[in-house]
């Protein structure tokens, strides 16, 4: 045991396990994945009391160089990350990994970091008597190291031939994903050249974004022994399709699922639905936490199955929410997919708004807009806004304004997280408005990359 009481780890353990290194992972505002590491005698200290992190750590900017000050952001003060060991995973070669908790040098939870967030929000659901199961997509595009695209002349969209062309990585991504304990439901080819795309498994909220983390580790780890990159660019290349980060998420209480065995749309009960209904009122204002990056915009357009539409339906790949429905095909029942969150959102952040939208539809009843059962796209304006849906900006300052606007999301994520939030987002803003799409996806491909 620590001072406080958590449980250390056993390093006789990790060390039979021929663990040499433990790598600490916090994913900042911006999307990034920031990260220190310790020798395998030092692992109890790196979870307590932690190793020390400048507050600049939540600001820094997709640029490499950048850091977003705020008036709680500057060049003063200290914090500690403080890994989780009951999510302590071992990797192969020698590494373990870890994700990380910042905490103030009195032990206090830093308001802005983004896992301590999502269990703010788990916790809040667990009050109202919810629980919640996240299963996250990562769809990725396979670069060389400059982040060169790779030849693609054997590419067919969700074609055997990428499958073939990279079967040794994806033989040992899905080796270390298994011997690291990650659940990958599914992997394959998806649309654009040299895109993936694997699913895993749902769990717990943060657990859930938790794995995701991991499994960027394993895919970064192997891409390199394989000589290339994985670009979680939103948009890898300008005027290709762009690369979704989609959340599905269902909600049970009292273990009885709420979007299915009721009597509204599709068997949703009368929680599920006010659920949905108070995520799609939110989502405008959500978006700049779920797909808020300067390259944001060029992915969520309509005909991308990126959801540029604010509406719901059933298998509906268009609308910004698409409802899957329970029943022998679809094993782990019905849940909703948020398919606007691309992956230069921060995950953690990401999952507290969609469920913290969720928990507001249902503590206020939230109606629920009409199903639509087509392409938004392809309906006429005047049906469209009967139905109440609108198209979600692609412009970054009008999408970081109605952030700064809502106070509901204000509420859920706090103040803290929403300022750097802003801030970071700010800086793309300010510093790169003036590139055009093919420079901004050149410039930024690898940006997300481990
Ligand atoms: N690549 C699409 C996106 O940017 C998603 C494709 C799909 O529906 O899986 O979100
Ligand atoms: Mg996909």
């Amino acid at each position: 045991m620590t001072a406080t009481g958590a449980p250390a780890a056993s390093i006789a353990q990790l060390e039979a396990n021929e663990v040499v290194t433990v790598v600490g992972t916090v994913v900042n505002p911006a999307g990034l994945t920031h990260a220190k590491t310790v020798p395998i005698h030092r692992v109890n200290a790196f979870a307590e009391p932690g190793l020390g992190a400048s507050p600049v750590w939540h600001g820094f900017a997709i640029d490499q160089t950048g850091i977003a000050f705020t008036k709680d952001i500057g060049v003063v003060g200290d914090e500690r990350i403080r890994i989780d060991l009951s999510a302590l995973r071992v990797l192969n070669d020698g590494i373990a990994w870890a994700p990380g908790n910042f905490y103030d040098q009195n032990g206090e939870p830093v308001a802005a970091c983004s896992r301590g967030t999502l269990a703010r929000v788990e916790a809040r659901l667990a009050e109202a008597g919810l629980a919640a199961m996240i299963g996250h997509e990562i769809e990725f595009v396979l670069v060389g190291p400059d982040g060169a695209a790779l030849p693609a002349d054997l590419w067919a969209q969700y074609g055997l031939a990428g499958v073939l062309e990279h079967e040794e990585f994806i033989r040992d991504v899905t080796a270390a994903a298994a011997s690291a304990g990650v659940s990958i439901e599914q992997f394959h080819p998806e649309y654009g050249k040299n895109q993936f795309e694997l699913s895993l498994r749902p769990r717990t909220p943060v657990a859930a974004a938790d794995h995701l983390v991991l499994t960027r580790v394993i895919l970064g780890r192997v891409a390199r022994r394989h000589g290339m990159r994985v670009s979680l660019s939103p948009v890898p290349f300008a005027g290709a399709v762009g690369s979704g980060a989609h959340q599905h998420f269902s909600l049970t209480r009292a273990e009885v699922p709420l979007f299915s065995g009721g009597t509204g749309p599709h068997g949703m009960t009368a929680e599920g639905a006010a659920a949905i209904g108070g995520l799609l009122a939110g989502l405008p204002q959500a978006q700049a936490i779920l797909s808020g990056s300067i390259l944001s915009g060029l992915r969520m357009q309509p005909g991308h199955w990126s959801g540029a539409y604010v509406c719901w339906g059933a298998e509906n790949r268009e609308a910004a929410v698409r409802f899957l429905t329970g029943g022998a095909a679809n094993p782990h029942g019905a849940n909703v997919e948020v398919k606007i969150v691309d992956p230069s959102a921060n995950p953690y952040y990401a999952s507290a708004a969609i469920l913290g939208l969720a928990l507001d539809g249902i503590r206020r009843d939230a109606p629920l807009p009409p199903e639509t059962t087509v392409d938004p796209d392809t309906l006429s304006e005047a049906d469209r806004a009967a139905a109440g849906t609108v198209r979600l900006p692609d412009a970054q300052p009008d999408i970081l304004a109605a952030l700064d606007g809502s106070s509901l999301m204000r509420e859920i994520l706090g103040d803290p997280a929403v300022a750097v939030s802003l801030a970071v987002r700010r800086l793309e803003q300010e510093q790169h408005h003036a590139l055009t799409p093919a420079e901004l996806a050149a410039r930024f491909r690898l940006a997300w990359s481990l």
